[in-house]
């Protein structure tokens, strides 16, 4: 048998004797990090072999698995993450220079997560981001889909159909950040926020944590700007928020413009993600602030 079949059937083997163990080693099996982008496409094809017959069990922003908040701080100090998206994809295409500005000005660090869509209809934006050290820059998708292993849907977007095509989702994200900053990602969030627990088993896989939110900050950039000042003002120790950064014709700029400098006055200490150990849900003591739909590339959203 031709040495380079042979070496393939025993991957295929691997792979798929490593899908009948639990779960944290089928993840390991599952992983594509680290192949050249020419073999990517084959190795979604072994995940998908890897996964199949698999039903997802759950479905939601914050299952097990996704990290929702970080630890407390030892100081009694408040420290809160504030996590700002750009979802890419017509409309969702634009940049609020306003809040990023407003960023930079008050010098309060961020982590933002890009689409690859949004990266390529802004290129010199992303590029001026990537060499700004207040950011970090995350994975926010290829294509801003729910990650799911069968296509499930929210919000009338249609998540990736297969655990392939959950790989390639993430991967292609994280490839595009990598191109951008030199580096891979740490951090992906999912279009929507949405996952199915086996598409965060391939996340994991890839190397990267799933991140949610505890605060929905401007429901994906529809809230007024008195509403995201009320929530910002009540946000507390080991919290990350949800926002966006391109919408600007949002109520987000003007919201964080009345509220941040609130928050500096009151101590409140601004970090990255990196910066702290994030923790996973579910939530323990920690209540989501509001329940309506945080994060939507398809206004109008419920109202909360
Ligand atoms: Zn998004």
């Amino acid at each position: 048998m031709p040495r380079r079949i042979l070496s393939k059937l025993l991957l295929l083997t691997a792979v798929c004797a490593a899908s009948l163990a639990p779960r944290p080693a089928a993840a390991q099996s599952c992983d594509v990090q680290g192949y050249l982008p020419q073999v990517l496409e084959e190795k979604y094809r072994l995940i998908d072999l890897c996964f199949t017959g698999r039903e997802p069990k759950d479905w939601g922003e914050s299952l097990p698995g996704v990290y929702t908040h970080f630890a407390p701080s030892a100081d009694g100090r408040v420290r809160v993450a504030l996590t700002l998206d750009a979802c890419g994809g017509g409309a969702g295409n634009a940049v609020d220079m306003n809040t990023l500005h407003l960023l930079i000005e008050l010098n309060i660090p961020a982590t933002l997560f890009l689409n690859a869509r949004w990266i390529n209809a802004n290129p010199d934006v992303a590029a001026a981001l990537a060499v700004t050290p207040l950011f970090e820059l995350e994975d926010h998708g290829l294509a801003h889909k729910p990650l799911s292993i069968n296509g499930r849907e929210i919000y009338g977007l249609k998540g990736t159909a297969s655990a392939g095509a959950a790989a390639r989702e993430v991967e292609g994200g994280a490839l595009r950040l990598k191109e951008l900053t030199g580096k891979r990602p740490r951090f992906f969030r999912a279009g929507t926020a949405y996952y199915d627990d086996a598409a965060l088993e391939i996340v994991a896989s890839l190397g990267l944590k799933a991140v949610g939110f505890s605060v929905i900050g401007d429901a994906g950039g529809t809230l007024p700007a008195a509403k995201v000042a009320s929530i910002l003002r009540d946000v507390r120790d080991g919290d990350i928020v949800i926002l966006h950064f391109n919408r600007p014709k949002s109520g987000t700029y003007e919201g964080l413009r009345r509220v941040l400098p609130e928050l500096l006055s009151r101590g409140v200490i601004f970090v990255r993600l990196s910066e702290v150990q994030l923790e996973t849900a579910p939530v323990r003591g920690h209540v989501p602030h509001q329940n309506f739909p945080g994060h939507n590339a398809s206004p109008p959203l419920p109202q909360p």
